[in-house]
């Protein structure tokens, strides 16, 4: 077992795993394999299958290697590559040595092809991909044979020989399994195996071949060769693993992985498809995969949410066959807890309005010690410079109010959070009648405790004018006011047009200065925030990850 603790529950996996290691199939080794295809980045689906992948991996003493799922060229780039492996290895996972590409594997799939061919199992077919979707045949009604399925193993050999050499156009012919046309199983019905593929530049192989074999032929080839033992995939595989077998078995191949299904993870306000990630990169909805309000893991990574409360996530919500769309409060309540844990409390004003605190001297000043975590004294204590001038938040002052309203009021005491108690004396406004500053006293008795016999509305957070930093808030929400954005097919009319609201004229505690990219922060009374990544010491830009309570749950029982 890794340092990491196995906290991983047992799910209908796991114990297939264990029988099969304690029955010594495969010798009892463990060998799984994470195979994304490099057409996109990492979204939090993936992170489901990647935690089942390594996890099972390290608790059985087992190995898991990262497979690029590279036959589709044209979709495919480096920097997804790259993305790919960075996602991984921040979520906390390691291959080791062991990164593969499927592409690795052209030849001996290649050579593959030529056996089935020479078993009198595969065939070059001339038929156009039209003409191949009418043979099919469909649900109801069984596929007919190609004219060109009886072509002998010469005649075979010969036509893929050439289509590898390039004599022939894209389309024009297909290498298929010769299988079974009226099979109740339409992927069993001849698939294709082997297409031509023309002038694409492979972003591992050139130039190289000008023929890519298909999905279902590389994967179950790939994953044996590779000598993994279970092969973890999502359910829409189910009616393919008829298939997977059909060519391990007819290769008789040494290695035969045991193909195992579970459902996606689905996840409510949320589109987890690569293709639409894809458009709303492309068409400007967002402003990059790394955008925060993207569910892709650099988005999440960008918006705060921490490698840890990811994995607990998928943690949570299991493993199983069963279809649901899990909320998204689950998500946002495992970010929640971990950074309640580890983020260091800070103050931040939001809508900031100046206090003047009339009866502090004007050049004085104060280091006032507050502690980093209320529970945990291990995080240390900073210190808070007080001035006599100093921001509030505007929602944090009435001009009058009720009892409830546990804030400052003109006339009433509020204390300031790791400061004093302060009276508000007078109101000042501009000649819209607009409040521009707050006039107030301060009771120097009252650093540590309230005053005897009156009565402090609550506690509220604060900064000070002389030495608060000026800075960028972004406050996300939600991409989608939807919970099922992708229901109805038309996504992109669900997108939330207030998933991003940019305060421009934050100020925070000056112990801020130091921050830098990655690092965390509870704002206090405002949520969790980070720092992001285009923040620069003349221009902070912060994040907010999370607000501290499920405000969106309360704020939908409002409106309801
Ligand atoms: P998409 O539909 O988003 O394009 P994909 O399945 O085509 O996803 P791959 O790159 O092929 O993307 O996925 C790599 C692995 O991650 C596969 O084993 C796939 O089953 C798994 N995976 C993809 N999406 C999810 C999901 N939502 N939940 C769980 N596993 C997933
Ligand atoms: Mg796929």
């Amino acid at each position: 077992m890794s340092e990491r603790e196995r906290t991983s529950a047992s799910n209908f996996i796991r114990n297939i795993i264990e029988r099969d290691v304690s029955a010594g199939k495969h010798g009892g080794r463990v060998a799984t394999r994470f195979p994304p295809e490099p057409n996109g980045y990492l979204h939090i689906g993936h992170a489901k299958s990647i935690c089942l992948n390594f996890g099972v991996a390290e608790d059985y003493a087992g190995v898991c290697n990262l497979r690029f799922d590279d036959t589709n060229p044209h979709k495919e780039n480096l920097e997804f590559v790259e993305a790919i492996q960075d996602d991984v290895r921040w979520l906390g996972f390691d291959w080791g040595d062991r990164v593969y590409y499927a592409s690795d594997y052209f030849d001996k799939l290649y050579e593959f092809a030529v056996a089935l061919i020479k078993k009198g199992k595969a065939y070059v077919c001339d038929l156009n991909a039209e003409q191949i979707r009418e043979y099919r045949g469909t649900l109801t009604e069984v596929g007919r044979d190609s004219p060109y399925r009886d072509r002998s193993v010469a005649e075979n050999l010969g036509l893929f020989q050439r289509m590898r050499n390039g004599e022939f156009e894209d389309g024009s012919r297909v290498l298929r399994a010769r299988i079974d046309m009226a099979s109740p199983n339409i992927n069993m019905r001849d698939p294709t195996i082997y297409r031509i593929r023309h002038g694409v530049m492979h972003h591992q192989t050139g130039e190289e071949w000008c023929i890519y074999p298909m999905y279902d032929f590389t994967h179950c080839l790939s994953d044996s060769l590779e000598g993994i033992t279970h092969s973890l995939c999502t359910l829409e595989f189910e009616d393919h693993r008829p298939l997977y077998d059909w060519f391990l078995d007819e290769l008789e191949v040494e290695c035969h992985p045991q193909q195992i299904e579970f459902s996606r993870l689905e996840l409510q306000y949320t589109v987890t498809s690569k293709r639409k990630l894809t458009e709303l990169v492309d068409e400007g909805y967002v402003e990059g995969w790394d955008d925060p309000r993207m569910p892709t893991i650099a988005g999440m990574r960008r918006r705060g949410y921490t490698p840890e409360s990811i994995r607990d996530f998928c943690e949570r919500i299991g493993v199983t066959k069963s279809e649901n769309r899990i909320e998204l409060s689950v998500l946002e309540t495992c970010v929640r807890d971990a950074l309640n844990r580890t983020a260091p409390r800070r103050m931040a004003v939001l809508h900031p309005i100046k206090v003047v605190i009339e009866n502090y001297p004007e050049q004085g000043e104060e280091r006032l010690p507050a502690a980093n975590h209320p529970q945990d004294d291990s995080m240390g204590t900073r210190e808070l410079a007080f001035t006599r001038e100093i921001y509030i938040d505007r929602e944090d002052f009435r001009e009058q109010a009720p009892n409830k309203f546990k804030r400052l009021v003109l006339g009433g005491e509020v204390r300031l959070r790791n400061a004093y108690v302060i009276r508000c004396e007078d109101v000042i406004k501009d000649s819209h009648g607009e409040i521009i500053e707050l006039r107030c006293s301060y009771d120097p008795e009252t650093l540590r405790d309230n005053p005897e016999g009156r009565k402090v509305r609550g506690v509220i957070h604060w900064v000070s004018a002389r030495y608060g930093i000026p800075a960028e808030l972004r406050l996300y929400d939600r991409l989608f006011a939807h919970p099922t954005p992708d229901a109805d097919g038309s996504y992109k009319a669900h997108l939330n047009p207030h998933s991003l609201l940019t305060l421009t004229q934050c100020i925070l505690e000056p112990s801020l200065a130091s921050a830098r990219p990655g690092d965390f922060f509870q704002f206090e009374r405002e949520g969790y925030f980070c720092v992001d990544a285009d923040h620069s010491h003349d221009r902070p830009i912060f994040n907010r990850t999370a607000t501290l309570r499920d405000s969106w749950a309360k704020e939908q029982s409002r409106q309801s």
